[in-house]
C-alpha cells in the first residue's frame, strides 16, 4: 500500500519509512502547498496537513503533529512548542522553558511529550495520538535526540531523552507509541 507522509522534511520521511517499509507500506514525501497549520489541536493540526497531503496527491496519506505539554504552563508550550520563543530556534525554545521553571520544585516539573499521527483516505479521517511523561530538567544534558530531547526526562528515568541511546527512545517515546497504534490499524485493513 502506497502512503504519501504530509511533510517536507526528508529526515522524517526516512525515519518513518524505516518503520513502516517492513509492513509492507510504501511511503512517499510530498512535495506540494503547505497549509497554514491554523488547528487549535495536535489533532486538528495533523488533519489538516494529512487533508491537504491527500487533496494534492489523491493518495491516503500521513501527517504528524507533536509537541511538549508541561503541567505547570498548563499544557503549553503544546502546539506552540515549535516556536516557544517566537522562532524556529531549539536551543532559544529551550532556555525560555528552563527559565520559565527556574524557581519550581521538582516535583511540580510534569511534562508529556505528545504526538499525533492522521491519516486521511477518500473515505476516512482518523488519528492516533501517543504520548510519554516525564518532568522538565533543571539544565540541559546529553546531546542525541533533538529539541526539547536535552531538557525533558521520561518517567522512570534519572537521564534525559538526549542521553538515552536512541533505539531505547525510538521503542518508547510518544513518536513510537503513535506509530504502533498506525500500525496496528493499517494492518487491519
Ligand atoms: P513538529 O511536530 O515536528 O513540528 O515538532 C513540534 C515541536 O515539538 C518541535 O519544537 C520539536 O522539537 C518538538 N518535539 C516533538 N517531538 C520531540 C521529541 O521527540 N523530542 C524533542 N522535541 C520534540
Amino acid at each position: 500500500m502506497k502512503l504519501v507522509l504530509a511533510t517536507h522534511n526528508q529526515g522524517k520521511v526516512a525515519e518513518l519509512r524505516a518503520i513502516l517499509e517492513p509492513h509492507g507500506f510504501d511511503l512517499e514525501g510530498y512535495d506540494g502547498p503547505e497549509p497554514v497549520e491554523d488547528g487549535t489541536s495536535f489533532v486538528e493540526n495533523a488533519l489538516i496537513k494529512a487533508r491537504a497531503a491527500f487533496k494534492h496527491t489523491g493518495l491516503p496519506s500521513i501527517a504528524d503533529d507533536s509537541g511538549l505539554a508541561v503541567e505547570i504552563l498548563g499544557g503549553s508550550p503544546g502546539i506552540f512548542t515549535a516556536i516557544w520563543s517566537g522562532s524556529k530556534d531549539n536551543v532559544a525554545n529551550r532556555r525560555l522553558l528552563l527559565a520559565q521553571l527556574k524557581d519550581i520544585a521538582v516535583e511540580h516539573r510534569a511534562a508529556t511529550f505528545v504526538c499525533t499521527i492522521a491519516l486521511v483516505t477518500d473515505d476516512s479521517e482518523i488519528s492516533f495520538t501517543g504520548t510519554w511523561p516525564g518532568s522538565i530538567a533543571f539544565e540541559e544534558k546529553g546531546s542525541n535526540g533533538h529539541g526539547y530531547d536535552p531538557v525533558f526526562i521520561p518517567e522512570g528515568f534519572e537521564l534525559t531523552a538526549a542521553e538515552l541511546e536512541p533505539e531505547v527512545k525510538n521503542s518508547i517515546s510518544h513518536r513510537a507509541s503513535a506509530v504502533t497504534s498506525l500500525l496496528d490499524y493499517l494492518n487491519s485493513l
